[in-house]
């Protein structure tokens, strides 16, 4: 069963993140070490006691629908509600709704746990999470006095309604409908797809964000508009009114994340009388693709949070099999009879694998959040930080996702033929890391952001400058001399000099308009940013061991990774700045 790492996750806010730095800054407020460990232990408690034991039932009996409602499996509907009166929800939100303004760094740090515990009932905070910010950033003040304090209580939930049957990845050409109305409100029509937590029975109220086009809205992404959309209508005393116009029409059968309710919902068919969901619009007409960013940039990092929380859990999991299990004799082994399978090298570097990924992941998202909170609350360099963070962002979402597939599928085959049988718990984890890299924008489209967006930030100097701060690590790491790094020092350089060519290689290409050149290579370059980040995460984690006992494993765990994973980075560099030729000649390979 799961157990919340909550000292790891401690010391790498603490120092690997920044956390430690930020709190001796002042940037944090009253947020001292002791708090933060009470606040971790505690969100570690809930996530381990509470919403672990009650992942399997929802995996076996997943959400259900009948006669429109759906209903989430047994327990989860107190298991929620104890969840929200913790006050959970509310951990980053403003004061003034009810939230208790805390850094972006210690929610992510409480969404890894919930994740573990179960990822599909963490996706019901996450969404309402999303709409919260969104709403506080670009709602009126009426409508945030209205909605906010009730969704930050986590009493009403909040959704994300992007998706259309033709409109995935490209949002431009989605056609869900809103109409004015003299009163200031609209009407909205339309079908929307895969509606995370779309509908259900654990909250009073469910508060749709969504995205569709008035009749005179310009084509494409400029003519998008977001609108709120309530289950039921609020009534000016704070009451629920009528049932909206919109109800859930079925359910996605899905491979994983079976706990949550992935709906397909219609706005606008009058199945509850009106003629039209009553919708509010949120900012400015035809600037909801922007509005709906806010929200997006928060949930992509939280979806890498799902990412490193399937790592942990996995991991975890593998590691007590792998202590238990006895076959054949592994080299050495000096007991009588059979050794646990963990003794034998093999089964030794998928463990080590797995375990480097789970905190290469953890360290990149939280770096990430990090820079958020910097970029709110740094006393300077607020536009760097800003770049920062959105240099990191799909990174952290895509190099977590992927960890989070590549280890939950190792987890299984460290459980041999048992990962493959349900009972073991193995394969739930593999099932429900796989929509990771797809939803929020797949990570194909993170790694296009990557190049394409990120990458020329500042003329390329945010990235420039930040492979300038990594090599610092690298310095630090060789000045240590410590022989327990072993060749550490030389890998990272290697993997940063291959971060360092492929970057300007492809800023070149960009410069020069040949982006089909430089997007052949996005996904294997974030790959490589991604590892060389891992890389150099764990070095700063091993220098900053602190004397609790695994300072030396620390170390240990960064010279595999080092010596083991961070070779990839070379052949990485080659696809990046050798394989676009290949990839467009061999087109004809698809025909
Ligand atoms: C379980 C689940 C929950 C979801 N929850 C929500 C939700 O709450 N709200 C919501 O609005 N949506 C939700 N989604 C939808 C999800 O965000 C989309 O599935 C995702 O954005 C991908 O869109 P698509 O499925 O249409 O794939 P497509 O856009 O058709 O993509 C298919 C493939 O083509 C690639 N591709 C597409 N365009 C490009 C391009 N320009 N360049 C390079 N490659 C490209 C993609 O990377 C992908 O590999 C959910 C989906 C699932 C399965």
């Amino acid at each position: 069963m799961y157990k919340a790492p909550v000292e790891e996750i401690a010391f790498t806010l603490k120092h690997v993140a920044g956390m430690a730095e930020a709190i001796d800054d002042g940037l944090l407020g009253d947020l001292g070490e002791d708090l933060v460990e009470a606040i971790l232990a505690e969100a570690g408690r809930f996530a381990t006691e509470e919403i672990a034991p009650l992942a399997d039932i929802g995996d076996r009996q997943g959400a259900r629908l009948s006669n429109g409602e759906v209903k989430t499996p047994d327990g989860w509907r107190d298991l929620y509600r104890n969840w929200a009166a913790g006050g959970w929800n509310g951990l980053t939100a403003a004061e003034e709704f009810g939230g208790q303004a805390l850094p972006h760094m210690l929610n992510v740090a409480a969404l890894e746990m919930w994740n573990s515990g179960s990822m599909a009932f963490a996706l019901c905070p996450t969404l309402t999470m999303g709409a919260i910010e969104a709403l506080n950033v670009h709602g009126s003040a009426a409508l945030k006095e209205k909605y906010l304090a009730r969704m930050v209580s986590g009493e009403w939930t909040g959704t994300m309604n992007l998706t259309e049957p033709h409109a995935g990845s490209d949002l431009g050409v989605l056609k869900a409908r809103a109409e004015r109305r003299e009163d200031g409100s609209y009407r909205i029509f339309g079908q929307k797809i895969f509606i995370t937590w779309g509908e259900h029975d654990a909250a009073e109220n469910i508060i749709h964000l969504v995205l569709a086009r008035l009749p005179d809205a310009p084509d494409g992404t400029r003519g998008i508009s977001l609108f709120l959309v309530p289950k039921f209508l609020v009534n000016d005393d704070g009451s629920l009114g009528a049932r909206n116009d919109l109800h859930c029409h079925s359910l996605e059968h899905k491979l994983g994340i079976h706990g949550s309710p992935t709906c397909t919902m219609i706005y606008g068919d009058g199945k509850f009388g009106g003629k039209g969901a009553v919708g509010w619009l949120i900012g400015e007409e035809n600037k909801g693709l922007a509005c709906m960013f806010t929200m997006m940039n928060n949930a992509r990092l939280a979806v890498g949070m799902q990412g490193v929380a399937i790592c942990e859990a996995a991991t975890q999991k593998a590691i007590a099999y792998a202590k238990e299990r006895m076959q054949g004799k592994a080299p050495g082994w000096s007991g009588s009879g059979m050794s646990p399978i963990i003794q034998h090298p093999d089964v030794t570097r998928m463990l080590l694998t797995m375990k480097a990924l789970t905190q290469g992941s953890r360290a990149i998202t939280y770096a990430c959040a990090h820079a958020i909170d910097m970029a709110h609350r740094a006393n300077e360099r607020r536009e760097h930080w800003q770049e920062r963070a959105a240099l990191l962002t799909p990174i952290a979402k895509s190099f977590a996702t992927d960890a989070g597939v590549d280890v939950a599928s190792l987890g299984i085959q460290v459980h041999g033929g048992m990962g493959f049988i349900e009972e073991t718990g193995a394969a739930r984890y593999l099932r429900d890391a796989r929509i990771a890299p797809i939803y929020e924008g797949t990570n194909g489209i993170q790694a296009i952001d990557l190049v394409t967006r990120k990458l020329p930030l500042s003329d390329g100097n945010q990235v420039k400058g930040f492979i300038v701060e990594l090599k610092a690590i690298t310095e630090a790491v060789r000045s240590s001399n410590l022989d327990s790094f072993g060749a550490t020092a030389d890998r990272l350089d290697s993997a940063l000099a291959d971060l360092e060519e492929a970057t300007s290689w492809l800023l070149a290409r960009l410069a020069e308009g040949r982006s089909a050149e430089a997007l052949s290579g996005a996904t294997p370059f974030q790959r490589l940013f991604g590892l060389a980040l891992t890389g150099c995460y764990l070095a700063k984690g091993g220098l900053a061991r602190t004397e609790d006992g695994v300072g030396e494993s620390r170390i240990a765990l960064c010279r595999f990774t080092a010596e083991n994973l961070l070779s990839e980075t070379a052949a990485l560099k080659d696809r990046v700045v050798n394989g676009a030729d290949s990839l467009a000649a061999a087109r004809t390979a698809l025909a």
